[in-house]
């Protein structure tokens, strides 16, 4: 670890960005591909040509025989299918080629990605499309380029596209509320993000052992260890020498693919960490989150760890999550969520601030849509992240600015805010930045968004999909309602678009502790969601408001739509099913063998004492052996019936009934059995029990 790093030169050195292309391709297409990758638009077929052969010759020169279309199908995970960039000639020797076609669009043959019935497989071809605003790059060998992928007919079958489309709806909108701010030079308004990344590291050789991490990627059984996360040790904790050289090894990686990572730290559960790049335009943030994951877990092998990225490993500690920090800049640098120094700024940012509010009380359900899944629900409302009620934290300061355009009074001075000067009706305020609430969902943090219900393992494209077309449709209702505004009314114009949006949307604006029964009942009083389970959420997609949203900014067609919510009922329930199925094969191929063999020990010894000498007392050896013989009984029981509810689940045809059985009372049945389990765990010597215990995975690193 002695020698020094240049990391100035070692950033981005196997991705294909900017300075590269400047010094590669003639001026022309140079200027023609920049534009492109910040505003939008195809590149001509004569420039993709020029760029394939600038692309391939820097590939090739840094070791790369083969290049793929990188994709993100619905299954939430990236796909790549490897061409080598070879051509045979007539004489037998071969040439490397690679053409702009071949750059621009891809045909995979690609009937087994989930379509939610969009594609049959006799029809099974689809395509993919270069996405030029989102830099190719070399990993193992090949050339990565990243591509959006649609069925031949159309559709999206990708999160990429509909994510593009998002950020597509929204620049309209913003640009067309900016012009009415005299804001003409402004062409572009990008949504950016910032994703904090949790995993757990734990040793391979533990991992090996589980059944539960390896199909699951959680522990369906375990007794917890005697410590937790009680003593708030482990949290910003000195970093363990293995994991430190982990760490490093991973930011050198990343660094290499231009991922920006950033912050690096012990979070607060035991062995689970937490990671952050610097923020990007939204589509290049979740390329290189999908990409981050994916190294995370390669490296953490070559240093003998795993890598778990499940929203709920352990029970009893904290699971992991992801906070996806969001706001919106221009092309001209302006960030549309900072207030601004002027009383003039104030005015814009408030309009922006208020659509945003406006968007997330509207579509508080498609929010909570946009992170569910099997794994999340084991967090939200947990009490280790926010709750499933989606509601906003502006802070103090903020809130009494919205109150007092509420109620039409000029606020009280409350720390560094300073009164209304120029402006007539708003007051005037400056960046505050305290935020100290970690229980909400939505925060503002002086300058972004942070939208803290993220798992851990979710790309984090649909959540910013929801959110941006959400902000789009806010902006285009408020655009309606100023166009035809003059100057000199334009500011009360603003003003009382905000009272009136403000007063409507008040009800999701809760700065108070989201983790207590009182918001649960608050929210209930004021007509909040609280979507607590995925099959409760799921059925909101195909609401009508929520169908007119998504359709009217051309995000998602009905018919992808459709598609969308049979896959996440789909997975829902294949995720639930494997489970259950794994929990049995554990209990009768190790947890139960494992209690017989202790259970047999403990009446050997207890015959084997009373054939010695009837005076030595065999009560303790005896007690034991009771209980757990009534807990074995017990647990027999529990998964016979659990074996019976599988049964009736995989008889259901109507997929969201079958998905509601997993929920209760499948699921229900498996913590039932986990608790009988875990119990009679804390009797069983570790030498007895085939799987590593929660003591020896969280403590032992
Ligand atoms: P913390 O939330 O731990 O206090 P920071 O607020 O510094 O940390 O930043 C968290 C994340 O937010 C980082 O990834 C950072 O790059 C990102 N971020 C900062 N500004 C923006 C922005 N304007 N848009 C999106 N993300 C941002
Ligand atoms: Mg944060």
């Amino acid at each position: 670890m002695s020698e020094i790093l240049n990391v100035e030169e070692l950033f981005g050195s196997r991705v294909f960005n900017l300075g590269k292309m400047k010094e590669r391709l003639p001026e022309d297409v140079f200027m023609e591909v920049k534009n492109v990758m910040e505003t939008g638009g195809e590149l001509s077929k004569s420039s993709a040509n020029v760029v394939a052969k600038a692309m391939k010759e820097w590939a090739i020169e840094n070791g790369a025989t083969h290049y793929t279309h990188w994709f993100q199908p619905l299954t939430g995970y990236t796909a790549e299918k490897h061409d080598s960039f070879i051509t045979p000639t007539d004489n037998g020797e071969i040439i490397m080629e690679f053409s702009g076609k071949e750059l621009v669009k891809g045909e995979p043959d690609a009937s087994s990605f989930p379509s939610g019935g969009i594609r049959a497989t006799f029809e099974a071809r689809g395509y993919t499309a270069w996405d030029p605003s989102s830099p190719a790059f070399i990993k193992d060998r090949t050339l990565y380029i990243p591509t959006a992928f649609c069925a031949y007919t159309g559709e999206a079958l990708d999160k990429k596209t509909p994510l593009l489309r998002s950020m597509d709806a929204l620049s309209l909108e913003a640009l067309k509320i900016l012009k009415l701010f005299g804001k003409d030079d402004v062409e572009r308004v990008s949504t950016t993000v910032g994703p904090e990344q949790e995993y757990f590291l734990i040793d391979k050789e533990d991992y090996a052992k589980r059944r539960d991490l390896i199909f699951t990627g959680r522990t369906l059984l375990g007794a917890p260890a005697p410590k937790g996360q009680e003593m708030d040790d482990h949290y910003f904790g000195a970093l363990r020498p293995r994991v430190a050289a982990y760490m490093h090894d991973l930011d050198e990686e990343l660094w290499k693919l231009g991922i920006p990572v950033k912050t690096k730290h012990n979070e607060v559960a035991p062995c689970q960490h937490e990671l952050a790049p610097v923020f990007d335009t939204t589509n290049v943030a979740v390329d290189h989150n999908q990409l981050t994951m994916e190294v995370m877990k390669k490296v953490a092998e070559k240093h003998g760890f795993i890598c778990l990225l499940h929203e709920k490993p352990f029970a009893g500690i904290n699971g992991s999550g992801k906070h996806n920090n969001w706001s919106m800049s221009t092309n001209t640098g302006v960030n549309l969520l900072d207030p601004g120094k002027t009383p003039a700024e104030n005015v814009q940012f408030l309009l922006f601030l208020t659509a945003v509010i406006k968007a997330v009380d509207e579509y508080a359900d498609m929010m909570r849509l946009s992170v569910a899944s099997a794994g999340n629900d084991h967090r939200l409302g947990a009490n280790e992240a926010p709750p499933a009620i989606i509601s906003i934290f502006l802070g103090d300061e903020l809130k009494a600015i919205v109150d007092s355009i509420i109620k039409d009074k000029f606020f009280k001075k409350t720390g560094k805010v300073v009164m209304e000067t120029g402006a007539a009706v708003i007051p005037h305020f400056t960046r505050d930045t305290t935020d100290r609430n970690r229980t909400s969902p939505f925060a503002f943090t002086g300058n972004k968004f942070e939208f803290r219900s993220l798992g851990s393992s979710a790309s984090v494209a649909t959540p910013n999909i929801v959110l941006n077309t959400a902000v789009a449709d806010a902006l285009s209702q408020f655009y309606e309602k100023l166009k035809n505004v003059s100057k000199k009314n334009f500011e009360s114009a603003v003003h009382d678009l905000l009272k009136e949006t403000l007063k409507k949307h008040e009800r999701v604006l809760f700065n108070g502790n989201g983790y207590t029964d009182e918001w649960v009942a608050e929210a209930k009083k004021r007509g909040l969601y609280n979507l607590k389970s995925t099959p409760e959420v799921l059925p909101t997609l195909l609401d009508k408001k929520n169908i007119e949203l998504f359709t009217k900014h051309g995000i998602y067609t009905e018919t992808e739509i459709r598609s969308r919510y049979e896959i996440l009922l789909e997975n829902y329930t294949k995720t639930l099913h494997i489970e259950a199925c794994t929990l049995k094969e554990m209990l009768y191929q190790d947890f139960l063998p494992a209690a017989v063999t202790y259970m047999k020990s403990l009446t050997d010894e207890i015959l084997g004492k009373k054939a010695v000498s009837k005076s030595i007392s065999t009560k303790a050896e005896e007690k034991v052996l009771a209980h757990l013989s009534a807990q074995y009984e017990a647990l027999v029981a529990k998964a016979e019936q659990l074996t019976k509810d599988i049964e009736k689940a995989e008889g259901l045809t109507d997929e969201l009934k079958k998905a509601e059985f997993y929920h209760d009372p499948v699921f229900t049945d498996m913590q039932v059995i986990r608790e009988i389990a875990d119990d009679m765990e804390t009797y069983i010597p570790a030498s007895v029990l085939p799987y590593p215990t929660y003591s020896r995975m969280l403590f032992y690193v």
